[in-house]
């Protein structure tokens, strides 16, 4: 048997704790954290006096939706630490977002902080079969990015063996994953993709030649698609890892399921909620992603409005563990449309269509305004197998795509058919949508 084969668990009292003890575990660290920040924190003090909700109006878990929101912008606007509730000297690290959409984040972490996140990954590894003779390779990147470090000391928790290379050379990389004997890699997908072929380029099979067996892939967005590639192409299995900054860095990882990442529920709570309602959508449905952090000390999230859209499956996993998993997330609260009233998500169109096999992989979402009434056209160009002169074939194929779209978005949408290679092509989902409405 290879080293490292086996499916562990790091803490198997918490990670199996019955749902109801869990819950209570839950409104009892709520109840801290509030009581906490009410007495403690200027803004949350704040921020409670404003939405008129007081500690003691928390009675029970369900009341945490009576709490104030927390939103990016409030990071930002606090920069860089005048929403820490810990004091200086208290702090043992900072990391730093790289602030793509305007000025950076800081994040400050406590001892105990650290100590949360490495245990959250050292319970997300073993459950996917990382443990004790792993040698793992961390090709996130070190330094104010959370992910290398956050890997790295994850992976040392749980007794695996770490090669800190970080993200570039990948030539020496792959050399020493090889020499290493690595046997999981934790990176974003499209660098694996590129290590792929870089190592092909070598005339190195990383299937056949070398001991790599697990990929943990976060970082960026990425398909059940792209799973199915890397696992057939590379012949390991591929688990999906999750977090920001904001919540500590990379935080939930997939089990051996591989069906959506495990949310410790003592570290942290979900909830799934409408864009612009803020209300809770039926269980199971896709919403956005908001995120309480139970134990954090230095910098405290209440109801974190991500922007991420996802589900939670509340039932017990196949794995047995009993905390919350959260599906793949689908794409960004920035990125919705809002057609005839209704909430219209481009990377919902994205997956409706890749299940069509008539369907290319490109099209384009045209949204206008005829009189008062929104109308959606979707562009496809049509796949090889989907390819055909007769009118009857294209027409049935226009019924179906528009039948399958209605069904998913509840909106009404015409479909154009269009010549393959007619569409521009774009990496970003937002990019296909073309918003001609004057509002
Ligand atoms: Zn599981």
């Amino acid at each position: 048997m290879k080293a490292g084969s086996g499916i562990g668990c790091w803490n198997p009292r918490m990670e199996f704790m019955p749902v109801e003890d869990l819950k209570r575990l839950q409104y009892r660290l709520l109840k801290t954290l509030v009581f906490r920040l009410y007495s403690f924190s200027p803004f949350y003090h704040h921020r409670m006096e404003e939405a008129g909700v007081h500690p003691d109006d928390i009675r029970n878990l369900a009341d945490i939706t009576k709490l104030p929101f927390m939103y990016k912008a409030d990071l930002r606007d606090n920069y860089p630490d005048k929403l820490f509730t810990a004091s200086p000297d208290e702090l043992v690290r900072y990391h730093v977002s790289s602030g793509t959409t305007g000025k950076p984040t800081v994040v400050g972490y406590t001892e105990k902080d650290l100590n949360g996140w490495t245990e959250s990954l050292a319970r997300g590894l073993m459950s996917c079969g990382i443990g004790r003779g792993d040698v793992v390779q961390v090709s996130y990147g070190y330094g104010l990015f959370t992910g290398g470090l956050g890997l790295h000391y994850g992976a040392e928790r749980v007794g695996a063996t770490v090669i800190p290379t970080s993200v570039g050379n990948t030539e020496r990389q792959i050399e020493l994953m090889q020499d290493l004997r690595a046997t999981a890699i934790a990176c974003t997908p499209s660098y694996l993709l590129h290590m792929g072929e870089v190592a092909e380029k070598m005339g190195v099979s990383i299937a056949k030649d070398t001991q790599l067996k697990r990929a943990i892939l976060g970082a960026e967005p990425w398909s059940e698609k792209m799973r199915t590639r890397i696992q057939d192409w590379l012949g390991i299995k591929a688990y999906d890892i999750y977090g920001t900054s904001e919540l500590s860095g990379p935080m939930f990882c997939e089990c051996s399921a591989q069906a959506g990442f495990h949310v410790w529920g003592d570290l942290a709570y979900t909830e799934v909620l409408d864009p612009r309602s803020g209300e809770p959508v039926s269980p199971g449905d896709e919403g956005e992603l908001v995120i309480t952090m139970l134990q954090k000390e230095a910098l405290p999230m209440i109801r974190f409005r991500i922007g991420d859209l996802s589900a939670v499956d509340e039932g017990v996993c196949a794995c047995g563990r009993t905390h919350p998993r959260v599906r793949r997330v689908t794409g960004r609260v920035d990125d919705m449309l809002i057609i005839r009233g209704i909430n219209v998500f481009p990377s919902q169109v994205e997956y409706t269509l890749m299940a069509i096999p008539e369907v290319g992989e490109h099209f384009q979402i045209i949204v206008d305004r005829q009189g008062a009434l929104d109308d959606m056209l979707v562009r496809i160009e049509l796949s090889k197998e989907g390819t055909t002169d007769r009118i009857t074939d294209l027409m049935r194929i226009r019924r179906n795509v528009e039948h399958k779209l209605r069904n998913t978005l509840n909106v009404a949408v015409n479909v154009e058919l269009v010549e393959p290679g007619s569409l521009p092509r774009f990496e970003g989902k937002s990019k296909k949508v073309i918003d001609r409405r004057n509002i």
